[in-house]
């Protein structure tokens, strides 16, 4: 990628094994534990926190069961023999220094060394697990390292203040350790090949620490400040490279040759808006502004479309597909699921009438043709909408992403809308745009909504709009709780409920996080965002409600004797699907026991109550998404989040939220606060090395837009980073090692 003439982008030491610069033994200790085996490696592997010396670790905080490091100081220290075998045990009580009020126990076996060297008064770290033993916590066999402290030894103020640098670290592997081999690496290493991947303007105007001060300051802080500093030119350093990333892909797709589709003036979009039966909100008039604009333009529109459910995103794209359709071009739908493919197929032809019956008996002259085109179809229609595709007689094609699948040809294909679906990542873009003979143009629509610095990041390479408005006449949603483990009597109050509703000529969706018997996933077609749904945990030997036994169970429950109940699960076949999706749609069907299959898109104005069984073990994007599927038809919807855990389980913070606001935003929020902030990019995360390791996306909002405008004034002034070649070197050693899980998402 970079240009003949550039220096080579490794600098000389940091890409030299370990071994070369130290010890062979400490060298494969690092390995063994850490995984690391170059020196750029240890350098890059930053201390996770800083103890200061002054500062105890808090003995009441300390987790159980986790490898930790703790400061504290030695309060007394006993040895008492061992009754049935030989040796003894060094019993050490360590303390905080709150006064003797919390302290903790740590024996040692055989522990000649502790016993010699943990005096009272001592200050030591001690790495190792807590673990609860009788109902007291302790701490066996930690190993240890004295620290020299100036009470003792009568240091200097400075050496006081220096704080000490805490590494992940594994029982075998203390943090001090880690430590002492960094600290010979950094006396050795030879900086000058290093180039600072940060344009030397930058770091001016941000006042950054030069990259090799900041290695340094980071590792071996002489007080606070140092290690401040240094974090925030990485963290800095670490944004502005994935932003780099994507605005470079951005410019590089946004200079694409397209076909531009100015549509007509007298064509379908336009018989399209004359007979809509309502007025577009303001915020779809601007969007679609912007969209005609970008799709007359020769260059492919990139384009992410977030609005809260129901905010009208299918009309705005759906005009956007009239408009290319007015051009002689095509449109592709993709759909999450079948489900969802199928009934944007009949809402798309039951919307635009005669318009979609092109070259039909009754159609409308110049009209055009909506067909529908998934991997379970029968093979005879599956073909015949091949062909239709093929020789352009059809103008969109609606799917999943059997789409994607090589023997899908279109005539002309000009735009593609990728519906509800966040995680369409950007290999599954890059598979439709070359179905097209030049790149075509591309609508990504979301309704979960993201936070703006998440959507820098995941979607960073897409140009963004949203829709904030609701159509008017949307009625508000309420949202309750049902606590069982508090009120078991209200099992019964639900479906008495359910029975209201539907006899004054209303429906319900009963969801459940299984579909039956023997199935352990949750049975659902794979949708939106499942990183946000609790992981389930192995001593939750909880029954979980089944949609096949709840479909049993009601059909049998006094309350709803004589309703029409349905089951709809990602187990039935696609015709059982839709049938039955289309009964509830036309009112035949009154209660309908679902999966998340529900989840999104489904458009039934006349569903007004939605019942989410164990609703704990759906995460929050869901929740919002799934509720999102009453109140859509002016008429006001209620959702019951029934869960069966006590009263002030953390899992049940999730349902306080959703309950708390139906605002989208403010709930993907709280999503992130909830879910270990950071996952964003993928499960990579845990694995540590090129992943975000500093930046989190909640936190950094400031530094991560700072970078975005940056990267994309670097990107417009050079966009091969030619004259920027660290920084594309430095691209890419963070994108390559896990490039599957960075280009999956998005
Ligand atoms: P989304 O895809 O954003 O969840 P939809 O496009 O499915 O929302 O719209 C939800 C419902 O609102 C549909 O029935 C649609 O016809 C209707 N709708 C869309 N825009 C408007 C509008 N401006 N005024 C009234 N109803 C609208
Ligand atoms: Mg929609």
């Amino acid at each position: 990628m970079s240009s003949a003439n550039a220096t080579p982008p490794v600098p000389g030491d940091f890409d030299k094994p370990l071994d070369r610069l130290i010890g062979k033994a400490s060298a494969a200790g690092i390995e063994k534990h850490l995984g690391l085996t170059t020196v750029g490696e240890l350098l890059n592997y930053f201390p996770r926190r800083y103890l200061n010396r002054g500062e105890l670790t808090a003995i009441d905080k300390i987790p159980v069961n986790e490898d930790v490091t703790i400061l504290a100081r030695v309060l007394s220290a006993t040895k008492r023999r061992m009754r049935e075998r030989k040796g003894f045990i060094t019993d050490v009580v360590v303390t905080d220094d709150t006064g003797g009020l919390s302290s903790l126990k740590i024996s040692f076996f055989n522990g000649h060394q502790a016993e010699r060297d943990l005096r009272p008064r001592v200050l030591a770290l001690f790495s190792g697990k807590v673990t609860v033993y009788n109902g007291a916590r302790t701490l066996t066999n930690p190993l240890f390292e004295l620290l020299p402290d100036d009470e003792l030894a009568g240091h200097e103020a400075e050496f006081h203040a220096r704080p000490v640098p805490v590494y992940s670290a594994t029982a075998k592997l203390p943090s001090w350790k880690i430590q002492r081999v960094v600290e010979a690496v950094l006396v050795i290493v030879d900086f000058s090949g290093l180039r600072d991947p940060l344009p030397a303007e930058i770091v001016r105007r941000g006042k950054f620490m030069s990259l090799e001060d900041a290695y340094h300051q980071i590792h071996s802080p002489s007080d606070p400040q140092d290690w401040q500093r240094a974090r925030d030119r990485f963290r800095y350093q670490e944004a502005l490279v994935l932003q780099t990333a994507l605005a470079r892909r951005r410019a590089q797709t946004a200079a694409e040759d397209a076909t531009a589709r100015r549509g007509s003036a007298d064509g379908l979009l336009a018989a399209f808006d004359a007979g809509l039966p309502f007025t577009l909100t303001p915020g779809q008039q601007s969007v679609g502004a912007v969209l005609a604009a970008e799709l007359s333009a020769q260059h492919p529109m990139n384009r992410l479309l977030q609005g809260e459910v129901g905010s009208g995103k299918t009309v705005v794209a759906l005009r956007a597909m009239l408009q290319v359709i007015d051009s002689g071009g095509q449109a592709a739908l993709l759909a999450p699921t079948e489900v969802l493919a199928a009934q944007h197929h009949q809402s798309i032809r039951a919307i635009l009438g005669p318009l979609a019956e092109g070259g039909m008996l009754g159609g409308a002259d110049g009209g055009t043709q909506v067909t529908l085109l998934t991997g379970s179809m029968p093979a005879a229609a599956r073909k015949r909408a091949m062909l239709d595709a093929a020789a352009g007689t059809a103008g969109i094609v609606i799917g999943t992403h059997a789409l994607l699948s090589d023997n899908v040809q279109f005539f002309d294909l000009g735009l593609i809308v990728v519906d509800e679906q966040h995680r369409f990542g950007v290999e599954q873009r890059d598979a439709l745009r070359v179905k097209a003979h030049k790149p075509p143009h591309l609508l990504v629509m979301t309704a979960t909504p993201i936070p703006r610095t998440v959507a820098m990041t995941v979607f960073g390479d897409l140009d963004t709009s949203v829709l904030r408005e609701l159509p008017a006449g949307r009625a508000p949603i309420s949202t309750h709780q049902v606590g069982l483990a508090e009120h078991p009597a209200w099992v019964r109050r639900i479906w008495t409920r359910a029975r209201e509703e539907i006899d004054a000529g209303r429906q319900v969706y009963v969801v459940c996080p299984r579909i039956g018997t023997d199935d352990d996933g949750d049975g659902s077609e794979p949708l939106s965002d499942q990183s946000s749904a609790p992981t389930r945990d192995a001593r939750d030997t909880r029954e979980l409600a089944e949609v096949t036994a709840v479909v049993e169970q009601l059909r049998t429950e006094p309350a709803l004797a004589g309703v029409r109940i349905e089951a709809l699960h990602g187990r039935l076949d696609t015709d059982e699907k839709t049938d039955t999706m289309a009964a509830f749609a036309a009112g035949e069907v009154d209660l309908l026991v679902s999966t998340t299959v529900i989840e999104v898109g489904v458009d039934v104005h006349n569903a007004t109550l939605m019942v989410i069984l164990d609703a704990d073990r759906f995460g929050i994007s869901q929740l919002h998404q799934l509720r999102g599927r009453v109140g859509r038809g002016g008429l006001p919807g209620t959702c019951l989040l029934v869960t069966s855990l006590e009263a002030g389980h953390p899992s049940r913070r999730r349902l306080d939220a959703v309950a708390a606001t139906t605002d989208g935003f403010i709930l993907s929020q709280e999503d992130l606060k909830l879910r270990r902030e950071g996952d964003i990019l993928g499960a990579s995360q845990s694995g540590g090395r090129s992943t975000l390791r500093l930046l989190r996306v909640l936190q950094h909002e400031d530094i991560i837009s700072q970078a975005r405008d940056d990267a994309w004034e670097i990107v417009q002034k050079d966009p091969q980073l030619r004259e920027n070649s660290a920084l594309e070197a430095a691209i890419e050693a963070y994108l390559n090692p896990e490039k599957e899980a960075f280009l999956e998402r998005g």
